[in-house]
């Protein structure tokens, strides 16, 4: 009987939420016919006609709810009535109404429309909006370039009060620069001092405060000195040239190649190009540029452990990290890194010594006297996959898997000048 009663009410309550959605579009639909109304009219002032709206209605502005219906009577006719039948509600409506300005070719709307209200209707907002994205993005693959030209001209920064004297701030702008803003802000309030009492956001908020501001605090260190650093997923088929998909920033979305080609070429930038497989794995980090960062060197002092001269057992921490192919012939990467202590290193610019690394961490080296070695570091610790018992061949993840066949032809080569072929552009 209980269970009858609370089946009925959350019927009831779900039908409440319909009739909601459908009164808010009947309302929507009025206010639209209301301005259009005063278009014919010569003595009203067809202008302000949205102004009398939010006046009445106690609206801040009513201009994106009458571009909402003229979008959705224009382009999306099936969202349209899916909202006046009250199956969606208006905040579904107006993603897909956003998401549909991001689509260039009209000829996708139809299908689009018919499929974003199905999916509109049995999903929550989160799940439409992720569906939207995903959609926009396989609808058009090729038009990155021209939607992220669009999207940048919206660009803006704006800020609101918020409770209590504080308030809040906030950009829209390339995704490219913000992940670099994001890292900057990190490493200039890392380099804080041990002994700031202030916790790791409130010195990114006050850095934040004081570049912007040009503001500098004597116990502060100076705040131009740390290196914006960006990385970028590029799947492998992009490499070998048998697709052409764009870049895609970390924790973010897809980057037009133009973008990336630009970060990477400025001064100073650490650009990390993260190597993917069919499957999305991580096959390869490789970092543009002369000197290897903070964490690459630090994966490759954790594979090595000592410098790489068969029998030599100076620590990593007192070698130098050296490109086994000189840079920039040899990428900055850690199938192409290797500790050596000085004297080693001497030794391996010496005539008639040769070293290659032909493995990541596996180093073949060949003596004058015709003698060859190979050094290779004690294995780290490995688990199986339990999802895939028989295949981690391909899952050349750094820490993982330390004895990987050698990349294939093409691979092993990166300078920002092959990013163009790279990137397919
Ligand atoms: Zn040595």
């Amino acid at each position: 009987m209980f269970e009858m009663d609370q089946h009925a009410e959350l019927d009831r309550i779900v039908e409440l939420q319909a009739t909601i959605a459908r009164a808010e579009a009947e309302l929507a639909e009025s206010m639209s016919a209301f301005v259009r109304s005063r278009r014919g009219s010569e003595v009203l002032g067809a202008e302000f006609a949205g102004d009398e709206l939010a006046v009445a209605l106690r609206w801040g502005r009513v201009n994106a709810r009458l571009g909402l219906v003229t979008t959705l009577g224009t382009d999306l006719p099936a969202t349209w009535a899916a909202w006046r039948a009250g199956t969606i509600d208006g905040f579904a409506a107006t993603k897909i109404a956003e998401a549909r300005c991001r689509i260039l070719d009209e000829t996708l709307l139809p299908e689009f429309d018919r499929d974003a209200a199905v999916v509109a209707a049995g999903t929550s907002w989160g799940q439409l909006q992720s569906w939207l994205n995903r959609r926009v993005a396989a609808d058009e693959p090729d038009q990155l370039e021209e939607r992220y030209r669009r999207a940048f001209a919206d660009r803006r920064v704006a800020t609101s009060q918020d409770l209590d004297g504080m308030g809040r701030l906030w950009a829209t702008t390339s995704a490219v620069d913000l992940a670099a803003i994001d890292y900057r802000l990190t490493r200039l309030a890392q380099d804080c001092g041990g002994d700031d009492p202030r916790t790791l956001e409130q010195r990114r908020a006050d850095l934040f405060v004081d570049l912007l501001l040009g503001q500098s605090d004597d116990n502060k260190q100076p705040v131009a000195s740390a290196t914006p650093a960006v990385a970028v997923t590029v799947p492998v088929q992009s490499l070998v040239g048998a697709d052409d998909v764009p870049g895609e920033i970390v924790g973010g979305g897809p980057v037009p190649a133009s973008v990336v080609r630009e970060v990477a070429g400025r001064p100073g930038t650490l650009f990390f190009r993260l190597l993917t497989d069919a499957r999305g794995d991580l096959l390869d980090v490789t970092q543009l540029g002369r000197f290897p960062s903070r964490l690459l060197g630090f994966a490759v002092d954790v594979r090595d452990q000592t410098c790489r001269f068969p029998g030599c057992t100076r620590p990593a921490a007192v070698c130098d990290c050296d490109h086994t192919i000189a840079h920039p012939a040899g990428p900055t990467a850690y199938r192409n890194l290797g500790y050596l202590c000085r004297r080693h290193h001497r030794c391996k610019q010496a005539p008639g010594y040769r070293v290659e690394q032909t493995t990541p961490g596996v180093f073949e080296w060949a003596m004058p006297t015709g003698h060859t070695y190979s050094v290779r570091r004690d294995p780290l610790p490995v688990g199986r996959w339990r999802d895939h018992p028989e295949e981690p061949d391909e899952l050349e993840w750094m820490f993982a898997f330390p004895d990987l066949p050698p990349p294939g032809q093409g691979l092993a080569d990166l300078n920002p000048e092959d990013l163009d072929a790279l990137l397919g552009c």
